[in-house]
Protein backbone atom coordinates (compact mmCIF):
# COMPACT_ATOMS: atom_id res chain seq x y z
CA UNK A 1 0.00 0.00 0.00
CA UNK A 2 1.28 3.29 -1.09
CA UNK A 3 -0.02 6.24 1.23
CA UNK A 4 0.42 9.98 0.13
CA UNK A 5 0.30 12.20 3.46
CA UNK A 6 -0.43 15.91 3.24
CA UNK A 7 0.70 17.71 6.33
CA UNK A 8 -1.21 20.86 6.70
CA UNK A 9 0.27 23.85 7.98
CA UNK A 10 3.60 22.63 8.04
CA UNK A 11 6.58 24.13 6.82
CA UNK A 12 7.11 27.43 5.10
CA UNK A 13 6.22 26.68 1.53
CA UNK A 14 8.68 23.70 1.45
CA UNK A 15 7.69 19.90 1.36
CA UNK A 16 4.21 19.49 2.56
CA UNK A 17 3.55 15.60 1.11
CA UNK A 18 5.59 12.71 2.81
CA UNK A 19 5.37 9.71 1.09
CA UNK A 20 4.96 6.35 3.54
CA UNK A 21 4.94 3.27 2.15
CA UNK A 22 4.02 -0.29 3.77
CA UNK A 23 4.18 -3.14 2.36
CA UNK A 24 2.78 -6.27 3.61
CA UNK A 25 5.30 -9.24 3.53
CA UNK A 26 3.46 -12.12 5.87
CA UNK A 27 2.86 -13.48 2.56
CA UNK A 28 6.36 -13.78 1.77
CA UNK A 29 7.32 -14.75 4.88
CA UNK A 30 4.61 -17.38 5.03
CA UNK A 31 5.84 -18.84 1.41
CA UNK A 32 9.32 -18.73 2.36
CA UNK A 33 8.83 -20.78 5.32
CA UNK A 34 6.86 -23.32 3.35
CA UNK A 35 9.86 -23.58 0.92
CA UNK A 36 12.04 -24.07 4.02
CA UNK A 37 10.08 -26.70 5.64
CA UNK A 38 9.79 -28.42 1.87
CA UNK A 39 13.77 -28.62 1.66
CA UNK A 40 13.97 -29.64 5.28
CA UNK A 41 11.58 -32.65 4.38
CA UNK A 42 12.89 -33.58 1.60
CA UNK A 43 16.19 -33.93 3.18
CA UNK A 44 14.83 -35.98 5.58
CA UNK A 45 12.84 -38.55 3.02
CA UNK A 46 16.24 -38.78 1.80
CA UNK A 47 17.99 -39.35 4.39
CA UNK A 48 16.08 -42.20 5.46
CA UNK A 49 16.96 -44.57 2.63
CA UNK A 50 20.21 -43.51 2.75
CA UNK A 51 21.24 -43.91 5.99
CA UNK A 52 19.83 -47.17 5.68
CA UNK A 53 21.70 -48.19 2.70
CA UNK A 54 24.99 -47.04 3.86
CA UNK A 55 24.67 -48.71 6.70
CA UNK A 56 23.77 -52.01 4.59
CA UNK A 57 26.28 -51.61 2.67
CA UNK A 58 28.99 -51.21 5.23
CA UNK A 59 27.87 -54.75 7.05
CA UNK A 60 28.10 -56.69 3.85
CA UNK A 61 31.89 -55.14 3.04
CA UNK A 62 32.75 -56.24 6.60
CA UNK A 63 30.85 -58.72 8.98
CA UNK A 64 28.68 -60.19 6.25
CA UNK A 65 30.96 -60.64 3.92
CA UNK A 66 30.84 -64.14 4.22
CA UNK A 67 27.26 -65.42 4.87
CA UNK A 68 25.54 -65.57 1.78
CA UNK A 69 21.88 -65.74 3.38
CA UNK A 70 22.39 -62.27 5.08
CA UNK A 71 24.19 -60.99 1.69
CA UNK A 72 20.67 -62.24 -0.10
CA UNK A 73 18.38 -60.33 2.76
CA UNK A 74 20.44 -56.82 3.20
CA UNK A 75 20.50 -56.60 -0.75
CA UNK A 76 17.04 -57.20 -0.68
CA UNK A 77 16.12 -54.82 1.82
CA UNK A 78 18.83 -52.28 -0.36
CA UNK A 79 16.84 -52.86 -3.66
CA UNK A 80 13.54 -51.70 -1.45
CA UNK A 81 15.28 -48.65 0.09
CA UNK A 82 16.71 -48.22 -3.60
CA UNK A 83 13.08 -48.19 -4.74
CA UNK A 84 11.82 -45.60 -2.10
CA UNK A 85 14.46 -42.81 -3.33
CA UNK A 86 13.67 -43.81 -6.78
CA UNK A 87 10.10 -42.78 -6.09
CA UNK A 88 10.74 -39.72 -4.13
CA UNK A 89 12.77 -38.36 -6.99
CA UNK A 90 9.76 -39.16 -9.82
CA UNK A 91 7.62 -37.95 -7.41
CA UNK A 92 9.69 -34.58 -6.75
CA UNK A 93 10.12 -34.17 -10.00
CA UNK A 94 6.44 -34.76 -11.57
CA UNK A 95 5.12 -31.92 -8.62
CA UNK A 96 7.90 -29.40 -9.96
CA UNK A 97 6.82 -29.93 -13.49
CA UNK A 98 2.98 -30.05 -12.65
CA UNK A 99 3.78 -26.40 -11.02
CA UNK A 100 6.21 -24.98 -13.48
CA UNK A 101 3.36 -25.77 -15.86
CA UNK A 102 -0.04 -24.62 -13.69
CA UNK A 103 -1.16 -21.32 -15.48
CA UNK A 104 -1.09 -23.35 -18.97
CA UNK A 105 -4.41 -25.55 -18.95
CA UNK A 106 -3.87 -28.20 -21.17
CA UNK A 107 -6.55 -28.63 -23.82
CA UNK A 108 -5.27 -31.63 -26.06
CA UNK A 109 -8.62 -34.16 -26.23
CA UNK A 110 -8.30 -36.86 -23.83
CA UNK A 111 -10.62 -39.91 -23.51
CA UNK A 112 -11.75 -39.90 -20.05
CA UNK A 113 -12.86 -43.71 -20.74
CA UNK A 114 -9.55 -44.95 -21.72
CA UNK A 115 -7.90 -43.77 -19.19
CA UNK A 116 -9.51 -44.73 -16.45
CA UNK A 117 -9.63 -48.73 -18.05
CA UNK A 118 -5.58 -48.06 -18.36
CA UNK A 119 -5.09 -46.93 -15.75
CA UNK A 120 -6.93 -50.31 -14.23
CA UNK A 121 -5.66 -52.56 -15.47
CA UNK A 122 -1.99 -50.94 -15.14
CA UNK A 123 -2.96 -51.76 -11.36
CA UNK A 124 -4.34 -55.10 -12.27
CA UNK A 125 -1.36 -56.64 -10.30
CA UNK A 126 -1.70 -54.64 -7.00
CA UNK A 127 -5.28 -55.39 -6.85
CA UNK A 128 -5.17 -59.30 -7.27
CA UNK A 129 -2.05 -59.16 -4.79
CA UNK A 130 -4.50 -57.59 -2.11
CA UNK A 131 -7.00 -59.46 -3.57
CA UNK A 132 -9.15 -56.74 -4.53
CA UNK A 133 -10.95 -55.51 -7.58
CA UNK A 134 -11.72 -52.10 -9.44
CA UNK A 135 -15.13 -51.69 -10.76
CA UNK A 136 -15.66 -48.69 -13.12
CA UNK A 137 -19.58 -47.61 -13.77
CA UNK A 138 -19.28 -45.00 -17.18
CA UNK A 139 -21.57 -43.79 -19.70
CA UNK A 140 -21.21 -46.07 -22.37
CA UNK A 141 -18.43 -44.95 -25.23
CA UNK A 142 -15.60 -42.15 -25.24
CA UNK A 143 -15.52 -39.53 -22.83
CA UNK A 144 -13.91 -36.68 -24.44
CA UNK A 145 -12.09 -33.63 -22.24
CA UNK A 146 -9.87 -31.39 -22.59
CA UNK A 147 -6.33 -32.39 -20.68
CA UNK A 148 -3.21 -33.46 -20.65
CA UNK A 149 -3.19 -36.86 -21.41
CA UNK A 150 -0.35 -38.56 -18.97
CA UNK A 151 -1.23 -36.01 -16.10
CA UNK A 152 -4.77 -36.93 -16.18
CA UNK A 153 -3.78 -41.12 -15.78
CA UNK A 154 -1.55 -39.91 -13.09
CA UNK A 155 -4.43 -38.43 -11.20
CA UNK A 156 -6.59 -41.51 -11.06
CA UNK A 157 -3.54 -43.65 -10.62
CA UNK A 158 -2.80 -42.25 -7.24
CA UNK A 159 -6.61 -41.95 -6.39
CA UNK A 160 -6.75 -45.65 -7.32
CA UNK A 161 -3.58 -46.95 -5.88
CA UNK A 162 -4.27 -45.04 -2.64
CA UNK A 163 -7.65 -46.70 -3.12
CA UNK A 164 -6.72 -50.47 -2.98
CA UNK A 165 -3.98 -49.28 -0.14
CA UNK A 166 -5.57 -48.19 2.24
CA UNK A 167 -8.88 -50.09 1.19
CA UNK A 168 -9.59 -53.25 3.36
CA UNK A 169 -7.92 -56.57 1.28
CA UNK A 170 -10.46 -58.35 -0.30
CA UNK A 171 -12.88 -55.15 -1.03
CA UNK A 172 -14.16 -53.12 -4.47
CA UNK A 173 -12.74 -49.72 -5.19
CA UNK A 174 -15.59 -48.11 -7.23
CA UNK A 175 -14.91 -45.78 -10.01
CA UNK A 176 -18.12 -43.85 -10.97
CA UNK A 177 -18.51 -41.39 -14.00
CA UNK A 178 -21.44 -38.68 -14.34
CA UNK A 179 -22.01 -35.67 -16.48
CA UNK A 180 -22.09 -32.65 -14.07
CA UNK A 181 -24.27 -30.09 -16.05
CA UNK A 182 -22.83 -27.04 -14.04
CA UNK A 183 -19.94 -26.92 -12.79
CA UNK A 184 -18.89 -23.62 -14.23
CA UNK A 185 -20.30 -25.14 -17.24
CA UNK A 186 -20.60 -28.87 -18.61
CA UNK A 187 -18.32 -31.05 -16.64
CA UNK A 188 -17.52 -34.24 -15.83
CA UNK A 189 -17.84 -36.16 -12.29
CA UNK A 190 -15.29 -38.80 -11.41
CA UNK A 191 -15.22 -40.85 -7.55
CA UNK A 192 -12.90 -42.75 -6.38
CA UNK A 193 -14.79 -44.79 -3.31
CA UNK A 194 -13.12 -47.79 -1.29
CA UNK A 195 -14.15 -49.32 1.68
CA UNK A 196 -11.23 -48.84 3.79
CA UNK A 197 -10.32 -47.42 7.26
CA UNK A 198 -11.36 -43.81 6.28
CA UNK A 199 -9.86 -40.68 7.34
CA UNK A 200 -10.76 -38.72 10.69
CA UNK A 201 -11.60 -35.40 9.65
CA UNK A 202 -9.71 -33.12 11.81
CA UNK A 203 -6.97 -34.87 8.37
CA UNK A 204 -8.99 -33.47 5.40
CA UNK A 205 -8.38 -30.35 5.27
CA UNK A 206 -4.49 -31.37 4.87
CA UNK A 207 -4.04 -34.33 3.49
CA UNK A 208 -3.31 -32.72 -0.24
CA UNK A 209 -0.28 -31.06 1.48
CA UNK A 210 3.36 -32.42 0.55
CA UNK A 211 4.10 -34.94 2.57
CA UNK A 212 1.47 -34.92 4.91
CA UNK A 213 0.50 -38.61 5.99
CA UNK A 214 -2.31 -39.51 8.63
CA UNK A 215 0.58 -42.55 9.50
CA UNK A 216 3.78 -42.17 8.45
CA UNK A 217 4.65 -45.50 8.76
CA UNK A 218 2.34 -47.22 7.45
CA UNK A 219 1.95 -45.42 4.37
CA UNK A 220 6.23 -45.93 4.11
CA UNK A 221 5.48 -49.20 4.67
CA UNK A 222 3.12 -49.23 1.97
CA UNK A 223 5.55 -47.47 -0.41
CA UNK A 224 4.11 -44.54 -0.33
CA UNK A 225 6.01 -40.80 -0.98
CA UNK A 226 3.31 -38.31 0.62
CA UNK A 227 3.11 -36.26 -2.65
CA UNK A 228 0.81 -38.28 -4.28
CA UNK A 229 -2.30 -36.25 -3.37
CA UNK A 230 -0.19 -33.04 -3.83
CA UNK A 231 0.24 -34.05 -6.97
CA UNK A 232 -3.09 -34.68 -7.83
CA UNK A 233 -4.04 -31.24 -6.24
CA UNK A 234 -1.99 -29.27 -8.84
CA UNK A 235 -2.98 -31.22 -11.69
CA UNK A 236 -6.62 -31.10 -11.21
CA UNK A 237 -6.18 -26.96 -10.70
CA UNK A 238 -4.03 -27.03 -14.18
CA UNK A 239 -7.23 -28.83 -15.81
CA UNK A 240 -9.20 -26.09 -14.01
CA UNK A 241 -11.08 -28.73 -11.95
CA UNK A 242 -12.53 -29.26 -8.44
CA UNK A 243 -10.65 -32.11 -5.65
CA UNK A 244 -13.71 -32.92 -3.08
CA UNK A 245 -12.10 -35.60 -0.23
CA UNK A 246 -15.35 -37.05 1.92
CA UNK A 247 -14.48 -39.77 4.19
CA UNK A 248 -15.75 -41.51 7.30
CA UNK A 249 -13.43 -43.06 9.94
CA UNK A 250 -14.04 -47.08 9.64
CA UNK A 251 -16.31 -46.71 6.67
CA UNK A 252 -14.51 -45.50 3.64
CA UNK A 253 -13.69 -42.64 1.69
CA UNK A 254 -14.31 -40.88 -1.33
CA UNK A 255 -11.99 -38.88 -3.62
CA UNK A 256 -14.14 -36.62 -6.27
CA UNK A 257 -12.43 -35.14 -9.13
CA UNK A 258 -14.62 -32.55 -11.43
CA UNK A 259 -13.49 -31.89 -15.11
CA UNK A 260 -14.57 -28.73 -17.12
CA UNK A 261 -15.46 -30.38 -20.88
CA UNK A 262 -15.21 -27.17 -22.67
P1 LIG B 1 1.07 -41.53 0.34
O1 LIG B 1 2.21 -41.70 -0.59
O2 LIG B 1 1.46 -41.49 1.78
O3 LIG B 1 -0.07 -42.46 0.07
P2 LIG B 1 -0.69 -39.37 -0.57
O4 LIG B 1 -0.37 -37.94 -0.79
O5 LIG B 1 -1.18 -40.16 -1.73
O6 LIG B 1 0.61 -40.01 0.06
O7 LIG B 1 -1.78 -39.46 0.59
C1 LIG B 1 -1.54 -38.74 1.78
C2 LIG B 1 -2.14 -39.48 2.97
O8 LIG B 1 -3.57 -39.48 2.85
C3 LIG B 1 -1.75 -40.96 3.06
O9 LIG B 1 -0.53 -41.13 3.74
C4 LIG B 1 -2.94 -41.53 3.84
O10 LIG B 1 -2.73 -41.32 5.20
C5 LIG B 1 -4.12 -40.67 3.40
N1 LIG B 1 -4.95 -41.30 2.34
C6 LIG B 1 -4.88 -41.08 1.01
N2 LIG B 1 -5.81 -41.79 0.34
C7 LIG B 1 -6.50 -42.48 1.28
C8 LIG B 1 -7.62 -43.40 1.25
N3 LIG B 1 -8.19 -43.76 0.10
N4 LIG B 1 -8.06 -43.90 2.43
C9 LIG B 1 -7.49 -43.53 3.60
N5 LIG B 1 -6.44 -42.68 3.70
C10 LIG B 1 -5.95 -42.16 2.57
Amino acid sequence: HIYLVTLAGLGQGAARQVLCTFRDTSAEEAAEAMRRDFVANVSHELRTPLTALTGFIETLQGPARDDPGARERFLSIMAREAGRMNRLVRDLLQLSRVEAEERVRPRDPVDLAAVLASVRSTLRPVAEGLGATVRIDAPAGAIPVPGDHDQLVQVFSNLMENALKYGTAGQEVRVTVTREPSFRGPAVRVAVADRGEGIDPVHLPRLTERFYRVDSHRSREKGGTGLGLAIVKHIVARHRGWLKIDSVKGEGSTFTVILPVA
